[in-house]
């Protein structure tokens, strides 16, 4: 039985730092129904937030890459999606260096915001993500789609509804903010989407991505390698990696990316690679470039913490 047992850290985010505003967030995917989702989402002009599982990403990238071309924000969610906190320090860093290196390989960016499954960090879990310039995304607005999967269509959409609206309804626009939790790998939570939608603005809230709706202290991401990504052109360029940003306003990060410039390139042997950008071409390419950052971000911090 799937437990969501939320737990609270130094630095975990459970609500917006802006009233009035609501940052819709998806679990899990990409998965079969995302795209009927980003459909709606487009048509609505809503960006969402999608907390995403390397393992799903790599039976899906196209919807991954969509995802990111229609300017919703992209956070990790670990590569296969285990209980955290029954991990080692090396397994738990492992699924995130995998999911990152995912991710990367197919949109270019590199996540500063992850979800972690069931919302289970424990403090050394906390610790890890921050050490690893994560800041850890909780919820307060719970839909509990993941548990009426056997339940009729029906029941579904009231009991989903009934969540929202619990505390939807006596919140004040003027003081409340939320982000809530759903799942787009089930098709019946992504089909209610509208009719929560619907409540929301009849409350007066405006949809955020979950960085917008922390005033964007924190950035989406680390670094964006190829922003102008297509699926017809999915080459790394030579000033790709030439864009990774310096997030002026996070001193972790820029400690992370100062860190990866100045001391970790020459360990990794891939560094010069990511300052110089590489030859453009090959997907391998891509991937040793994806992977070279994380090395070296991952490095690059081992060596200033010890
Ligand atoms: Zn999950």
């Amino acid at each position: 039985m799937l437990i969501l047992s939320q737990e609270s850290g130094t630095g975990f985010i459970t609500t917006c730092s802006k009233s009035g505003v609501v940052a819709l967030t998806f679990d899990d995917g990409p998965g079969p129904y995302t795209n009927i989702l980003l459909d709606y989402l487009s048509k609505k002009k809503i960006k969402a937030t999608f907390f995403v599982v390397g393992i799903t990403i790599k039976e899906y990238p196209d919807v991954l890459k969509r995802i990111f071309r229609d300017g919703h924000q992209i956070g990790l969610h670990t590569n296969t999606h285990p209980h955290l906190n029954e991990l080692s320090y090396e397994q738990q860093k492992d699924e995130i260096i995998q999911v990152n290196n995912t991710i990367y390989e197919v949109v270019g960016v590199v996540p500063n915001y992850m979800r972690p499954p069931f919302g289970e960090c424990n403090e050394h879990c906390g610790e890890l993500m921050k050490s690893l310039g994560l800041t850890v995304t909780q919820w307060n607005l719970d839909s509990g789609d993941w548990r009426y999967e056997l339940l009729t269509s029906e029941e579904q959409r009231y009991r989903i509804l009934n969540n929202i609206l619990s505390k939807l309804l006596p919140s004040n626009s003027k003081i409340d903010s939320f982000i809530t939790l759903q799942h787009d790998t089930y098709r019946y939570s992504v089909e209610i989407v509208p009719k929560i939608v619907e409540e929301f603005e009849k409350k007066g809230y405006a949809f955020k991505t979950v960085a917008e709706c922390l005033g964007n202290k924190v950035l989406p991401y680390k670094c964006e390698g190829n922003k102008n990504l297509t699926t017809k052109n999915r080459k790394m360029n030579n000033t790709g990696t030439n864009n990774m940003k310096s997030n002026s306003k996070n001193n972790m990060n820029n400690n992370i990316n100062n860190n990866t410039k100045n001391n970790t390139m020459s360990k990794t042997g891939g560094g010069k690679n990511v300052t110089s950008g590489s030859a453009p071409g090959s997907s391998n390419n891509r991937i040793f470039i994806g992977i070279s950052i994380f090395n070296a971000i991952i490095f690059g911090l081992l060596s200033v913490d010890g």
